[in-house]
């Protein structure tokens, strides 16, 4: 059965002389491995739809282990991030983290509008307003996936004053009696945690990063990183990339 469809590719491998296995991220059905034989043999300077990060129109088959690639259009190809580095680290960051967060034929039409917006942004932002974009992915990618940081009250004893430090086992704030008691104390100033909740309750069209001080925003990027690292637990390879550039 023939079925069509709009993905992002968040991954493309090798897979014979002339073949490759592209991951892509589709509204209609999600996550999904696509066999496309005879990639290779494709010019190497032309537009390719198996191109990290290119969103195109798939035409498929629908195979046993696989989606056989029938036919493509590339209808993005984000030039600003294949020109820029740090972008580029930025926008493999995000693919592998939305890679490891769902299994294939996993569907959430979320995550794809999710990536999309944030590819999107980053492409066409300056690189420092590009990165800003990472933390407000991480947040949106945290919520969507059901491990949103608890961030208006103590995840221990509830009390919603005093809150001055993150537990980043339970992905939450805690209060200050709670995290001498329990002897965690990874201190949160007050304007990391409201950037947090802002980033965390901001609707996508709504927000507005600019102003955001980018050393604060950096801090949040690894913080937030602890809470995806947590509930993934598998070595993410783009992460020290990514660091490295900020
Ligand atoms: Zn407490």
């Amino acid at each position: 059965m023939l079925c069509t469809f709009n993905a992002i590719v968040l991954k493309s491998d090798d897979y014979s002389n002339s073949d490759k296995i592209l991951t892509v991220f589709s509204k209609e059905e999600g996550k999904i491995p696509i066999m496309h034989k005879r990639a290779k043999q494709i010019k190497k300077n032309s537009n390719t739809v198996s191109q990290m990060f290119s969103v195109s129109e798939f035409v498929c088959f629908k195979g046993t282990n696989f989606y056989i690639h029938n036919s493509s259009s590339v209808l993005k190809s984000y030039m600003g991030i294949q020109n820029s580095i740090q972008k580029l680290a930025a926008a493999s960051y995000i693919a592998q983290m939305l890679n490891y967060s769902y299994e294939n034929y996993q569907k959430d039409e979320r995550a794809y509008n999710l990536i999309l917006y944030c590819m999107n942004k980053i492409d066409k932002a300056d690189n420092d307003t590009s990165i800003k974009y990472i933390a407000l992915y991480q947040m949106k990618l945290l919520a969507i996936t059901g491990y949103a940081p608890v961030l208006d009250s103590c995840i221990v004893c509830g009390d919603t004053k005093n809150l001055c430090s993150f537990d980043y086992q339970q992905s939450g704030v805690l209060c200050e009696n709670c995290s001498r008691d329990k002897n965690k104390y990874n201190y949160l100033p007050q304007e990391d945690l409201n950037l947090l909740t802002y980033l965390l309750n901001i609707p996508l069209n709504k927000e507005n990063l600019e102003k955001i001080d980018l050393n604060n925003v950096i801090n949040l990027i690894k913080l937030l990183h602890c809470c995806l690292n947590d509930k993934i637990e598998k070595p993410i390879s783009t992460y020290d990339f990514l660091i490295s550039m900020l």
